[in-house]
C-alpha cells in the first residue's frame, strides 16, 4: 500500500550534511562497478513482499557503499513507491524489477539521477543563500527570489506532479545550510 507521500518524506528526513556532495564524495566510475556487484535480479515468482524486501537490501548495501544520501535512490514520483520523488528512472517494486541487467541499469540510472539533484542543489544553495546581514526588507526579498528559484527547478525537473517533495526537501536543506540542521517534519518556513 502507498504511503502518504510528503510526511514519508519527511519522516525519513535526510539531513543536508547527509547528503551534501561536498561532504560525501562520489566516484561515478567506480559506482558503476559496485552497483553492478550489488544489484541481483529477482525471481520471477518473487510476492510483493519479496520484491520489497529486495529493494529494500539495495538500499542498504548502497548506503554501505556510498553513505547515508544514496538510501532515496528510489524515490520516485510513482504511489506505488514513496511518491513526490523525482528519480525517474525507477518506478516501484511492481513495475521496475526485471532481469539482473535491467535492474543494475535502473538502480545505476536511479542512483545517479538522485546525486545530479543533489549536485545541483548545492549549485543552486551557493548562489541562493540570502546574506544574513541584509536589511530586512532585501532579506525578504533575496528569500522570495531562492523560495522561488527553488520551487522552479524543483517543478521543472519532475514529469509528474510530485515535485512538491522535492521542493520541501530543498527549502528545508536552504534553510538549514548556515549551522542549524533542519530535520523537522514541518519545515516552518513553509507550514508556520
Ligand atoms: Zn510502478
Amino acid at each position: 500500500m502507498a504511503e502518504t507521500s510528503l510526511d514519508t518524506a519527511l519522516h525519513r528526513s535526510l539531513t543536508w550534511p547527509d547528503v551534501d556532495p561536498a561532504r560525501n564524495p562520489f566516484d561515478r566510475t567506480a559506482a558503476a562497478g559496485i552497483v553492478r556487484a550489488i544489484v541481483s535480479a529477482v525471481p520471477v515468482d518473487a510476492d510483493h513482499g519479496q520484491r520489497d524486501g529486495w529493494r529494500d537490501e539495495i538500499s542498504r548495501l548502497l548506503v554501505a557503499a556510498f553513505g547515508i544520501w544514496a538510501r532515496e535512490w528510489c524515490w520516485s514520483p510513482s504511489p506505488g513507491s514513496w511518491h513526490g520523488g523525482r528519480v525517474a528512472a525507477w518506478c516501484c517494486t511492481k513495475h521496475s524489477v526485471a532481469s539482473a541487467e535491467e535492474n543494475q541499469a535502473c538502480v545505476s540510472a536511479s542512483l545517479l539521477d538522485w546525486r545530479d539533484w543533489l549536485e545541483e542543489l548545492a549549485e543552486r544553495f551557493d548562489r541562493l543563500l540570502p546574506d544574513p546581514n541584509l536589511a530586512p526588507t532585501d532579506l525578504l526579498v533575496a528569500w522570495e527570489a531562492a523560495i522561488a528559484d527553488l520551487a522552479h527547478a524543483a517543478s521543472g525537473r519532475m514529469a509528474r506532479d510530485g515535485w512538491y517533495g522535492y521542493f520541501t526537501w530543498a527549502l528545508c536543506w536552504l534553510r538549514s545550510r548556515p549551522g542549524k540542521w533542519c530535520t523537522s517534519r514541518r519545515p516552518s518556513l513553509i507550514l508556520g
